[in-house]
């Protein structure tokens, strides 16, 4: 245990005897060797999980009250250091509960941070900033209003709404999430309505205990607003509007507070959010969604790494709550786990597998139809007969998704005489052309300048755009369709729907309603597009040049490539009365490549999923891959590349010399440059480690930890270093 230190004369002394020792966990900052709860003193005991206010340095920060270490209650002090007392209690908030507790320790474990720097993220930011006076000003505020609202709230109870009539599939899944314990992999195709069986399994939980609480997670902001409403819509009337609550990074500090204090009183019975609301305070949880569950923006890329996924399947069984994980392309861990028992595999996976192979009424999934490349004129962006079949969709009214996952103008631009191309002078990256505003733009490390008149190098004018984005395609298709007249005698409209265009304030909601109402015949987008929207007269969709991912060093590509165009494909013909209105031309996803053998295309074409995990697995098992293995890099960021390795090496060579537990069944592979070695001016490496078994890995990186610290103080040219569990991205 540590204890706050007290070198510091201008802090008021102990007055009062204190008697109580308290611990509580503080964010102390990252890197400190710090993990532990700190140790100080109080006149009364606190309960556990209690919010506090105490001093550490000169600041006085929130602090949770954090479970006495069971070896004795007396903190042991190093000589010379003074214990110090709490500041005060933050009343009006109840304590945080034993599991909230143990979810946060476990994370701050598993995932090799410091107990208190995960406790504390984990709680809205206000609730940090707060003077306990403020805060209780803001409980009263609350409590007041939800008094003058008691009456009004009564009178807006209605009974259950009706729901929808469940499809075959959705009632045999529901069944079974009933009957069983789970955690369950709902596998739906896209518009096979996993939503309502999430509907349907929450209202069941919330009907079966007059308290109960459900969480239900959805990678992007994006998606959450098309979530509330569904969820307003069918809540609202029975528990009233202050039933369900959001969590994500859009919303103000004091809207995140307002959530979180709704859901940690219970008053909110439905929280919905993106992975930072794993870490919700819910006593009385009952079920947790995770919806679109392979989705990468799960995993947490600064801090904590933490896998809301994974964290959502640990509190499922920590805190009883049942566990319901949907995907139409489940990543390849939970498919894995959700493998049926087999007679060399009695057991099976841990999670039970929920199949709802069909959509909802007559929809057919799209036919995917493969364009060789090979085949095409030379230098088409788009093929004669692509846009063929965009002309045709655009003329009978329907509307079109062209995927491409690039924005901007062009990826670089060169001069065709010397060979200039518009490096980032601070990273190892090309900065991307974005016409617009006639800028070229570093998207590692957002280094902006003006794009120059002349080859910098040569001086030579004619320097021209390599490769395309998301903005040239968007343009080149508006001149393409050009004379094409939809059956409303306009001139057909093509729109763009990236990071770009949506940067303001509800820019995406109001372009994503131009789209629904059919103001945009063809909408140009990035991933941001293709997940999750339920688009209604969609009846095309295109990927330009998705080959790029076939042939990545990271093993997870082609997962990611497959479930992005499924995900595409998900989002033409999902309305089988408007298809059968306009005639019945089935939907159709179309793909550009180069490579129309690839077994990849082939899954895709059949909507397998199955039979591309099958292949993928076997290919991951052949080469002692996840989720056969277990990972966890190790990144170090330096000055120079050889003085990242060298940290690197140094703490592989202390591993080993200090016999870790764990080393006999860990691999530690040789530090190697990462993809884009250098950003804004920091050289970064990494190195993998690799194990057959969790539990070793665990165990080494625990022991590990000390290691890394120490050995830092001998690399003064390492910036930072840091240790991801379970990394995602290779
Ligand atoms: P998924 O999430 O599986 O892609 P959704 O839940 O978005 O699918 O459902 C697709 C569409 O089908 C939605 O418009 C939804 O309202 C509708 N839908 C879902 N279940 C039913 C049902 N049982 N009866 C009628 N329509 C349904
Ligand atoms: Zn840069
Ligand atoms: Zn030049």
């Amino acid at each position: 245990m540590s204890t706050a230190s007290v070198n510091d004369s201008s802090l008021p002394p102990v007055t009062k005897p204190a008697s109580h020792w308290l611990w509580v966990a503080v964010s102390t900052p990252a890197h400190s060797s710090v993990s532990e709860p700190l140790s100080y003193l109080s006149d009364a005991p606190i309960a556990p999980g209690t919010l506090v206010r105490v001093p550490l340095g000169r600041r006085e920060v929130l602090g949770v009250v954090w479970d006495a270490p069971p070896d004795g209650a007396v903190p042991d002090l190093p000589e010379g250091v003074t214990p110090r007392s709490i500041a005060g209690v933050l009343q009006g908030v109840a304590p945080l509960d034993a599991s909230w507790r143990r979810l946060t320790a476990f994370t701050a474990r598993y995932y090799q941070r410091a107990l208190g720097e995960v406790a504390l993220a984990a709680l809205p930011p206000q609730l940090r900033d707060l003077t306990p006076e403020q805060m209780a000003r803001r409980i009263q505020r609350k409590t007041r209003k939800k008094k003058d609202m008691a009456g009004v709230a009564s009178a807006a109870i209605h009974p259950t709404p009706a729901p929808v009539a469940l499809s075959d599939e959705q009632r045999r899944a529901t069944l079974q999430i009933e009957a069983e314990d789970g955690p369950f992999l709902l596998f739906g195709a896209t518009g096979s309505g996993k939503t309502e069986v999430y509907l349907h399994s929450v209202q069941r939980a919330l009907e079966a205990d007059p308290r109960a609480q459900v969480l239900v997670m959805v990678p992007e902001i994006n998606l959450t607003p098309q979530l509330e409403a569904r969820f307003l819509e069918r809540f609202a009337p029975v528990y009233g509007d202050e039933a369900v609550v959001s969590m994500h990074s859009g919303m103000t500090s004091a809207q995140r507070l307002k959530s979180w204090l709704a859901a940690h009183t219970g008053e909110a019975r439905i929280v919905l959010g993106t992975r930072m609301a794993v870490f919700a305070s819910m006593p009385q949880l009952a079920l947790i969604v995770v919806d679109e569950e392979h989705d990468a923006s799960y995993k947490q890329q600064e801090g904590a790494r933490y896998s809301a996924r994974d964290l959502a399947v640990w509190r499922g069984r920590e805190q009883q709550a049942k566990v319901i994980l949907g995907s139409a392309t489940p990543s390849l861990e939970s498919w894995h786990a959700s493998r049926s028992p087999s007679t060399d595999d009695p057991h099976g996976g841990r999670y039970l597998r929920l199949h709802m192979p069909s959509r909802i009424g007559a929809a057919e999934l799209p036919r995917v139809r493969l364009v060789d490349m090979g085949q095409q004129p030379r230098g088409a962006v788009f093929s004669p007969p692509l846009l063929q079949a965009i002309t045709e969709r655009v003329e009978r009214g329907e509307q079109c998704l062209v995927l491409l996952n690039r924005r901007g103008f062009a990826p670089v631009l060169h001069c065709k005489d010397c060979g200039w191309k518009s490096d980032c002078p601070h990273c190892s990256a090309h900065q991307v052309f974005h016409k617009i505003d006639r800028t070229l733009r570093c998207h590692h490390c957002g280094f902006t300048q003006r794009v120059p008149h002349a080859c910098p190098s040569c001086g030579n004018v004619d320097i021209s755009p390599l490769g395309r984005g998301t903005e040239q395609l968007e343009e080149q298709l508006a001149e393409l369709l050009r004379n094409v007249i939809t059956p409303q005698r306009r001139a057909a409209r093509v729109a763009r729907i990236d990071a770009d265009t949506t940067k303001a304030k509800g820019a995406l909601e109001e372009q994503l309603a131009a789209v629904h109402s059919g103001e945009i015949d063809v909408l140009v987008g990035t991933q941001m597009v293709a997940k999750g929207h339920d688009f209604r007269r969609i009846t095309l969709v295109a990927a330009v040049q998705p080959d790029g991912a076939l042939f990545s060093s990271d093993f997870r590509a082609p997962e990611r490539l497959f479930a992005l165009l499924m995900q595409a494909a998900g989002r033409a013909g999902r309305d089988a009365d408007y298809i059968a209105e306009q005639g019945g031309n089935p939907p159709e996803m179309w793909i550009q490549t180069w490579h129309p053998e690839h077994s990849l295309y082939t899954s895709l074409r059949r909507h397998d999923y199955p039979r591309f995990a099958a292949e993928q697995l076997q290919e991951r098992a052949d080469a002692g891959m996840p989720p056969f293995a277990y990972q966890a890099l190790v990144r170090a960021d330096a000055r120079t590349q050889e003085a990242a390795q060298a940290f690197l090496t140094a703490v592989s060579e202390r591993a080993r010399e200090a016999q870790l537990p764990g080393l006999d069944h860990v691999f530690l592979f040789p530090p190697v440059p990462m993809a884009v070695q250098r950003v804004a001016n920091v050289e970064r490496a990494q190195m993998l480690i690799e194990s057959a078994h969790r539990g070793a890995l665990q165990h080494f990186l625990a022991a590990w930890q000390s290691v890394l610290h120490a050995e830092r103080a001998n690399h003064k040219a390492v910036i930072r270093w840091l240790v991801d569990v379970d990394p995602q991205a290779i």
